[in-house]
């Protein structure tokens, strides 16, 4: 209790931090220990360009302090850490060796390649994962546990609507990137998605926006590779 004739100065001290994130912790569905666990939080970044950029803004701009980036392409990491001193951004070679233990992965280049090996990696080590693609006229959002290291995953959509993928432009790219970053938040904050198992498939030429199940299936290549049954490229 502050000495008598001697009030304090500001009636609400306490580390610049507070105040900087105030907008978002008196929301509800956020609160001190929402922003506790995304100042705390650790996120694996994989991807290029305006998406990438667009989802490690997003994260960092909610006082994530962490980033891991696997960049596909050139990254100016230094501009992310001087926009945003408090966060650390360590950028890391494709190799899986490397990766480190994180909150959430966002993976979201178009390199399909890059983006299974990413998938049955995160799927064997049962890692939440926010995959995020362009499809059609707009984007695709898959949320997938991995629960167990098993299906769904992203190779079981993939392989039933290979259709799905498509390339987009910067626009799409950053909204994109944005909305894998926000879901990933969610995630971090409760533990759980509505979208959790689903794909989230959003048009921008008609505006339809809906969920669909991804459903495991016997014809996943990442379950055949692990069960070693062939499986066709
Ligand atoms: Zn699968």
């Amino acid at each position: 209790m502050p000495p008598k004739g001697n009030p304090p100065v500001d009636r609400k001290p306490g580390p610049a931090s507070e105040g900087r994130y105030s907008r978002q912790t008196i929301l509800p569905s956020v609160g001190p220990e929402g922003q506790a666990k995304w100042s705390g939080a650790a996120v694996l970044l994989v991807g290029e360009g305006v998406t990438l950029q667009s989802a490690a803004v997003a994260l960092a701009s909610v006082g994530v302090s962490k980033l891991f980036i696997v960049p596909l392409g050139p990254i100016d990491s230094f501009s992310l850490t001087s926009q945003f001193p408090h966060l650390q951004v360590d950028v890391l070679p494709e190799e899986f060796e490397h990766l480190p233990e994180t909150s959430a992965s966002v993976v979201l280049t178009e390199n399909r390649d890059v983006r299974r090996r990413f998938s049955r990696w995160l799927r064997h080590h049962a890692r939440p994962s926010f995959f995020a693609w362009p499809a059609g006229s707009g984007f695709a959002l898959l949320t997938a546990r991995h629960e167990g290291g098993q299906c769904p995953c992203l190779e079981c959509f993939e392989v039933m609507n290979p259709k799905a993928f498509t390339k987009g432009e910067a626009s799409l790219h950053r909204m994109m990137g944005a909305m894998a970053a926000s879901e990933a938040l969610q995630w971090i904050s409760n533990g759980k998605s509505a979208l959790e198992g689903k794909v989230w498939l959003t048009s921008l030429e008609t505006g339809a926006s809906f969920h669909h199940d991804v459903q495991p299936t016997y014809k996943c290549p990442a379950r055949l590779l692990e069960e070693g049954a062939p499986v066709t490229p």
